[in-house]
């Protein structure tokens, strides 16, 4: 081995040391100054917020912002390579000049049509095992997907003909794994025509967390790696399992609706998140819609993710037990680890928890978020469940204590 080669080994050594070293999770400890069994969130939530108080990304997602903290710090290692340094900033200045300077826009599209086939190559360094991880969330989507219809199929709540709509539907979801893909050749052609927006969309991998469209599930890079933290196998299953189920739900809805089971389950959540001191706050009447309204599509994914993981994290539990041949593993613990995983999801920064209900956007006063704030999409969502309740010991005057009014069964 010649001297360059060493040293191009050692250096690559060493910058993947640095990747598996630093911290892609959060393992803030849980606040136990707060009783669970009244303010959840804040008992989950509040060590990492005080850790992590600022984000400038609208979402505000804390397990997102730390990776995307580290992905930036991987780009700058990894660099624009000379040779196509020259290329990379023509374009981006092309790009700025069409398109009013817009900074992100450009540098998202130039590093989608130059950078992507590096990120490709270097997917391990932005998530170690990244196949591995990959392969599992696969497995993960298949087993709810799989789980939910037989929900569906189940179930005496709901009428034959919804049955069939939804089970159609949910048999062709399918699980989009965003990430970056090796170029072929033209796609540096320098002839096809620019739309720096399409570009810049497929640069998504390290920003999106999880969105639906037409039965297809997305799931970004953020949410991959969530199975390579040093948490325990069955908590980043969790973690995962929850933003899955929550997408797989927006499937579900629109053969829902109409059910009389639908109209139950939108009566109740409306009048719960109407009831909310927030809701005063909400534009009065935007589009005619109230706050339970206007968050409901929402609300019922967050039913559905909290119905359909727990179940997943029964299955998933049995599995290691049958192979690890250990009777039981403290069951009463891992109930409390399922729900701390789901809350951890939610944990925003105190920007994104603060943020107004109403914004204004092109001289409109629109809502912000179609999502509940996260303090109610945990707190609302653990006190529906009375193995809650069972696991954190609450007593009936605790403010999370599970009432049989609470239990908004879906299927
Ligand atoms: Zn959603």
């Amino acid at each position: 081995m010649n001297i360059t080669s060493k040293i191009i080994l050692s250096l690559l050594f060493f910058i993947n040391i640095n990747a598996c070293n630093r911290s892609q999770s959060d393992d803030s400890p849980l606040n136990f100054n707060i009783n669970p069994c009244d303010h959840f969130y804040e008992y989950v939530c509040s060590n990492t917020r005080e850790r992590y108080p600022f984000s400038n990304d609208k979402q505000g997602f804390i397990f997102a912002d730390i990776f995307r903290l580290h992905v930036k710090n991987i780009k700058s290692e990894l660099g624009v390579p000379e040779e196509i340094r020259s290329n990379f900033n023509k374009f981006k200045d092309q790009c700025l000049e069409a398109e009013n300077n817009n900074l992100n826009l450009c540098q998202g599209a130039a590093e989608a049509r130059y950078l992507q086939n590096l990120y490709a190559k270097n997917i391990n360094l932005f998530i170690p095992n990244f196949l591995d991880h990959e392969k599992k969330a696969n497995e993960i989507f298949n087993r709810l997907k799989f789980n939910l219809i037989q929900n569906v199929q189940k179930s005496d709540l709901i009428d034959e003909s919804i049955k069939n709509k939804a089970i159609a539907e949910m048999n062709e979801s399918q699980l989009i794994i965003q990430q970056p893909k090796l170029q072929e050749e033209d796609a540096n052609n320098e002839n096809i025509k620019i739309d720096y927006e399409v570009l810049n969309s497929l640069n998504d991998y390290f920003y999106n967390i999880a969105h639906e469209k037409d039965k297809k599930v997305f799931i970004g890079l953020s949410v991959v790696q969530l199975l390579n933290t040093s948490h325990s196998n069955k908590t980043n299953i969790n973690s995962v399992s929850h933003i899955i189920a929550h997408e797989l739900g927006h499937i579900l809805l629109n053969p829902f609706i109409g059910s009389p089971q639908w109209s139950y389950i939108f009566k109740s959540l409306r009048e719960e998140f109407n009831d909310l001191e927030e809701s005063k706050n909400f534009l009065p009447n935007f589009f005619g819609l109230t706050y339970g309204e206007y968050t409901f599509s929402e609300n019922f994914s967050d039913l559905v993710a909290m119905q359909l993981s727990y179940e997943d994290s029964l299955l998933a539990q049995n599995e290691m037990e049958e192979n690890s041949k250990n009777s039981k593993i403290g069951t009463n613990n891992n109930e409390k680890e399922f729900f701390i995983s789901y809350a951890k999801n939610f944990c925003t920064t105190k920007r994104h928890a603060e943020m107004p209900l109403i914004v204004s956007y092109e001289n409109k006063l629109i809502p912000a978020d179609m999502h509940a704030r996260a303090v109610y999409r945990v707190d609302l969502g653990v006190r529906r469940m009375p193995q809650f309740s069972e696991a954190f010991q609450c007593a009936a005057h605790n403010k999370l204590s599970f009432k049989p009014v609470f239990d908004l069964k879906i299927w």
